[in-house]
């Protein structure tokens, strides 16, 4: 354990390693350690986070990494005058981010392919693919993933024809923002594992067909699968490039921390090979991929608790519905612009409430991903019962998402403990559309974070990267504003769901800390936690709202070692 420490702090410390140090002889290698001093961060505006909300102007941590002590400048930088010290000219210190639902793994895959988000039409789309298309090799399939239809011209679902005049013979496959829809070509479909064409529909999705039962290129949630299993894996190479970039965003943006709804085994080898080698400058809390092999692995071995303090998992991320964009959300009534249509049940209650228990047996909390006002009741439903019948369990149960709810739901979120998992910059995305999805009744609890709070729930706020951006402070801008980054809507959509700033960076820290089982080691800055913190270049707390977006991170530090810049 220790030479893993060490190999980590090897790499990734900077600011600390340029300062004395000594070289220790390990075994096979010697690597160089920091001199056992501390060191005093001051000339700051610290907001620690902690349960009075108190601020400071000096922090003093050790080598190790550990906070020692906050407090007034002048005070400490008397005491403590053989500490290194580490001025930052008067800017803004806050704890380290922690995104609570973010897709690490994800998001290394979307950056080895296309980024089709923002594209305005199919030909933009065609244009994009086109320079991906220049790194790939002959057997590559074209991959990418971002688009939405309801940023073009014509807002219906397109079909495989402008990508098979452009790709007739590689395989595409395009993901839809929402991950909960793909377009594919003919010679992607023609890859299916069964002939897609006829009038039958795959369980829990949709093939989109023209009148002679031929598919027209979109695939549905539960059909997506069927083309999917035969994509080739991405090469080891491509994926540890694609991993250095998605860590490096990360740490960039103020992130040491992010929850990873849904990962299986051998993306935690794929982390813990990176950990060993010091190459994993956040910390990774993990949710298994449903309540198969995954979660029978860690029932049998027990929770993942690596000695690096880097990554954890001990919790199960479970479906019981799809996206409101693609109308696969689970509707109580029919979605207000298509009748006939209230979405889809990934599975009965009775189903979601036997994966339920399949991990709470092990000590385990559930995360359930819900969109829709049925699928939120489905899994409070479930949830309510599983709790009851294993009160010994440590409880924490979240719903990721938790978009639309009922009045009468809302309060079940505090009352049954359960914290709501919620993406601020969904509802700043989902704003254009989603009062026709809903219609005007609805939509008042859709989004609905003010009445949440109010009713007593925890939120621990986060972004669904790669679904949305990656930087967190357009989730606290969203937050605050319920506006998108132009301004708009003047006054903000539904503005009586707005949080408040203290509120809104508890959601991205402390609560998110909470939220992992983490907060009595990060989440706020007070004595004997880890030294994760982000230098930012304006007050978060004072600068007009609009600016918040445009706040940069100038460092990130996790552990007590400098991580971003000069990772
Ligand atoms: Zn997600």
């Amino acid at each position: 354990m220790k030479k893993r420490i060490l190999l980590a702090v090897y790499f990734f410390c900077v600011a600390a390693c340029d300062l004395e140090q000594t070289t220790q002889n390990t075994g096979n290698q010697s690597v160089p350690v920091p001199s056992a001093g501390e060191y005093l961060l001051h000339n700051a505006q610290i907001y620690t986070l902690d349960a009075d909300s108190s601020t400071s102007t000096a922090m003093l941590f050790d080598s190790r990494g550990v906070i020692k002590e906050l407090g007034d400048e002048t005070i400490m930088l008397d005491a403590y005058p053989d500490a290194t010290r580490l001025d930052v000219d008067g800017k803004t210190v806050i704890p380290g981010l922690i995104d609570s639902h973010g897709h690490l793994y994800g998001l290394a895959i979307s950056l080895s392919q296309a980024q089709l988000q923002g594209t305005q039409s199919k030909q933009d789309v065609v244009r994009k693919l086109r320079e991906h298309e220049r790194n790939l090799s002959a057997d590559d399939w074209l991959l990418g993933r971002g688009w939405d239809q309801n940023d073009w011209p014509v807002k219906e679902f397109p079909s495989s024809k402008q990508l098979d005049d452009a790709f007739p013979d590689r395989p595409v496959w395009l993901r839809r923002i929402d991950g909960h829809a793909a377009w594919a070509n003919q010679a992607a479909l023609a890859m299916a594992d069964k002939d897609l064409s006829g009038d039958w529909q795959p369980k829990g999705g949709f093939i989109h067909r023209d009148s002679s039962g031929q598919p027209t290129g979109v695939l549905v949630d539960g059909a997506m699968a069927l083309v999917e299993k035969t994509v080739p894996g991405i090469s080891p190479e491509l994926l540890q490039a694609s991993l250095d970039l998605a860590l490096q965003r990360m740490v960039s943006l103020g992130l040491t921390g992010v929850h990873d709804p849904g990962i299986n085994r051998e993306v935690l080898e794929v982390y813990r090979q990176r950990i060993e080698t010091g190459r994993f400058p956040t910390r990774v809390y993990a949710m298994t991929d449903g309540a198969g092999a995954t979660l029978d692995w860690l029932c049998e071995n027990g929770v993942v608790d690596d000695d690096s303090g880097r990554l954890y998992m001990r919790s199960t991320k479970l479906y019981i519905d799809g996206a409101l964009g693609s109308r696969g959300a689970a509707l109580l009534a029919d979605y207000a612009d298509e009748s006939g249509n209230s979405g889809l049940l990934f599975m009965s209650a009775r189903e979601l409430e036997i994966s339920i228990e399949k991990a709470l047996v092990c000590g385990l909390q559930v995360g359930v991903h819900a969109i829709g006002d049925r699928g939120n009741r489905t899994a409070l439903d479930a949830l309510e019962n599983a709790i009851r019948r294993y009160p010994e369990n440590p409880g924490r149960h979240r719903i990721e998402h938790a978009q639309v709810s009922t009045a009468e739901d809302v309060p079940r979120f505090s009352q049954l403990g359960i914290i709501a998992a919620m993406q601020p910059t969904h509802a700043t995305s989902d704003m254009y559309w989603a009062e026709q999805r809903l219609g005007p009744e609805r939509v008042l609890f859709a989004y609905a974070w003010r009445a949440l709070l109010d009713a007593g729930a925890r939120l621990a706020l986060g972004s669904d990267f790669p679904v949305e951006e990656v930087n967190p402070m357009l989730g606290i801008y969203a937050s605050v504003t319920r506006q998108d980054t132009k301004g708009w809507p003047q006054g903000g959509w539904y503005p009586q769901q707005r949080m408040s700033r203290q509120e809104a960076l508890r959601g991205f820290t402390i609560d998110a800390a909470y939220a992992g089982f983490m907060e009595d080691v990060v989440g706020s800055l007070e004595p004997g936690k880890r030294a994760d913190f982000v230098v930012l270049d304006r007050d978060i707390m004072q600068v007009p709202a609009n600016e918040i977006p445009t706040i940069k991170v100038l460092q990130t530090w996790l552990d007590g070692e400098r991580v971003y810049p000069n990772l």
